[in-house]
């Protein structure tokens, strides 16, 4: 259900044409996230200078940042392979016994979804990352015994969408860790510039601002907004994309102008709504607003949180007055010191 919803930041296959022509090749392509850059230039750098491999890093934030992106690019950068592959799709222990044999020195294997790698599976990774080492069991029984094959000093590169959830062990193992932010509305509108370039679409700036702005912080959303709006401009317009034509093209998306749709809504509401704003915990929110409780903490929440509507709190989230105010509804007075009532006794007589 979840998947239909446009602004969903996970991949999808309409994603898949675009991700290929639009994705940056070089960092210097690359736009936003400049702490990342800056860091990983260093790192490139020195690695290069050395003629060593990199050292293993993880990148984490939500779908859609770019994190398959930087890793593609930190191979292109540092002149070496990359090969992809993700959490889910390594079941058993031999399957990432034979990717790691598999791969040349310097290579860098790029593991989507790490926090979904088994405890078995990982534990084959630990030595590998560690050690470049692969400990295989021989024979059965008493007597097995344990051999260490030695493997090319590769890269490991891991994405999560939740840091969170990755065993401390491996999370120690990263020697260097970036957090990917959304991005403003200004890095936005270059990165819908840049892929309506290439496109060969014409654009004028406050077209490009208006998908910017709507598309939730994030470019893989904002380029598939782009390709609807380009859509629209062809079949309703003269085929440009002007802000009177991305608003019309975005509107019937039902995506507002702050790029919300219905679901964040939905959510924003049930908190007003039902529980007078929270403190609401988490698994309540979903359970009242039929949304998968991950799904909200992944997807909606940065957003929301990005844009003020709602704030974390030990006791659940809180909707801010300025949720209120985007949906029409009069937040709640608040209780300041000066406001309470204050009851002081003394006696009339005196
Ligand atoms: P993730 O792996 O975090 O889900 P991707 O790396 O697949 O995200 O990025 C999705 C798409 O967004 C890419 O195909 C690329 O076109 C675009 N993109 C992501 N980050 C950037 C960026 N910093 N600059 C330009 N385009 C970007």
């Amino acid at each position: 259900m979840q998947d239909d919803r446009f602004v969903m930041s996970g991949y999808r296959d309409e994603d898949r044409e675009s991700e290929i022509s639009l994705r940056p090749k070089n960092l210097r392509e690359y736009i936003g996230q400049e702490t990342v850059k800056e860091n990983l230039n260093i790192y490139i750098k020195a690695a290069l200078q050395r003629r060593d491999a990199l050292d293993h890093m993880l990148l984490y934030g939500p779908p859609g940042l770019g994190k398959t992106t930087l890793a593609t690019i930190v191979a292109a950068e540092m002149g070496q392979n990359i090969r992809v592959t993700s959490g889910p799709a390594i079941d058993r222990p031999g399957d990432l016994a034979s990717i790691l044999t598999n791969l040349n020195a310097g290579d860098i294997l790029f593991i989507d979804e790490i926090h979904r790698l088994s405890r078995a599976v990982e534990e084959v990774l630990y030595p590998a990352m560690e050690d470049f080492a692969l400990d295989i069991m021989i024979g059965k029984g008493p007597t097995a015994r344990s051999m260490r094959l030695d493997l090319p000093r590769f890269t490991l590169v891991g994405a999560t969408t939740r840091a969170g959830q990755l065993s401390a062990p491996l999370r120690d193992r990263f020697g260097m860790v970036f957090r990917l932010e959304l991005y403003s509305p200004e890095e936005l509108a270059q990165i819908v510039k840049r892929s309506s370039s290439i496109l060969g679409m014409p654009a004028e700036e406050e077209g490009i601002f208006e998908i910017a702005r709507r598309s939730r912080g994030t470019p893989r959303i904002a380029n598939r907004m782009l390709k609807r709006v380009r859509d629209y401009a062809q079949v309703k317009a003269n085929g440009k994309i002007t802000r009177l034509v991305a608003n019309e093209g975005l509107n019937l998306l039902e995506v507002d102008e702050l790029g919300l749709d219905k679901v964040d809504r939905n959510v924003l509401s049930t908190m007003i709504d039902k529980f007078s704003g929270g403190p609401v915990g988490l698994d309540t929110l979903a359970a009242a607003t039929g949304e998968d409780a991950l799904t909200i903490e992944d997807v909606y929440e940065p957003y929301l949180l990005q844009l003020g509507f709602i704030q974390r709190t030990p006791r659940g989230r809180v909707a801010t007055a300025a949720a209120y105010e985007h949906l029409g509804k009069i937040p709640p007075v608040q209780e300041s010191p000066s406001d309470s009532v204050q009851v002081t006794f003394f006696d009339e007589d005196q």
